[in-house]
């Protein structure tokens, strides 16, 4: 049998591709998103009664890991990128049906311009992702302290510490809300976003991450990363 499923609105994300997204919601609080609620959903009394809850449920299509064959084991970055679990061990984007959870912060509800728009932060979404659901997050229910959490038992560990070059500084300085955009790329990048079986980083290398409207440009010495500069998006 087959369902239909529609999104009901759309992630509008500082997160613009793949690459450097946390692996889960709620480790960068200062990744602030909007959830735009499309027609017929954007209706206000739809949402009456959310703002009573400090965190909510996203559940999305993950729709840049769209496979046509699903495969039954997949290899978390988690365990290094080598070791295999089952797909439904994991929270791997690949898997029978593309859907994905996310509990994330409700920053407030706002009707803007015609528009129904919901206030994130934490998020782990990339940038059009399709939203199918939202549900209130209940503690009483969703909170469970002592449970086990297999591989993954505590957040990932700082590896890095963070430094900026005196031009990616004056960049930054130079944006509006720079502390925070300061806090969100000192923990974005201070957990280490190369893929985990990366290895030794290259000395030298500059890696890139297309982040709101600009790449952000870094390399990895010793124990420090630099952020060397906020560069401007090359169109292909
Ligand atoms: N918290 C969710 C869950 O457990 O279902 C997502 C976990 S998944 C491991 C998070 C990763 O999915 C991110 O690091 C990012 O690389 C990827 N991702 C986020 N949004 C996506 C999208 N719309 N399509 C494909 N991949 C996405």
């Amino acid at each position: 049998m087959k369902y239909q499923i529609e999104p009901i609105g759309i992630i509008h994300s500082p997160y613009k591709e793949k690459f450097g997204i946390p692996r889960q919601p709620g480790l960068i609080k200062e990744a602030r998103a909007q959830l735009v609620l499309s027609p017929p959903y954007n209706r206000p009394e739809a949402v009456v009664g959310l703002e009573g809850y400090s965190h909510i449920w996203i559940q999305f299509i993950f729709h840049q890991a769209i496979r046509s064959e699903w495969q039954p084991m997949v290899r978390p970055p988690r365990l290094g990128g080598n070791k295999r679990v089952g797909v439904f061990a994991s929270r791997s984007p690949f898997r029978p049906n593309p859907i994905g959870l996310s509990v994330v912060k409700l920053e407030g509800v706002r009707c803007e311009n015609g528009e129904l728009i919901l206030d994130l932060s934490g998020i782990d979404l990339l940038d059009g992702t399709p939203v199918i659901d939202i549900k209130p997050y209940v503690v009483y229910v969703d909170s469970i302290p002592d449970a086990c959490s297999g591989f993954a038992p505590v957040a990932p560990a700082v590896k890095y510490t963070v430094d900026f070059s005196e031009r990616a500084r004056k960049q930054l300085l130079a944006r509006q809300d720079s502390a925070q955009l300061e806090a969100f790329i000192t923990h974005l990048l201070e957990t280490d976003p190369r893929p985990a079986y990366s290895g030794e980083p290259d000395p030298g290398r500059v890696y890139g991450i297309l982040l709101y409207d600009f790449d952000l440009r870094w390399e990895i010495l010793a124990d420090r990363i630099i952020v060397c500069e906020l560069a401007e998006v090359e169109s292909d």
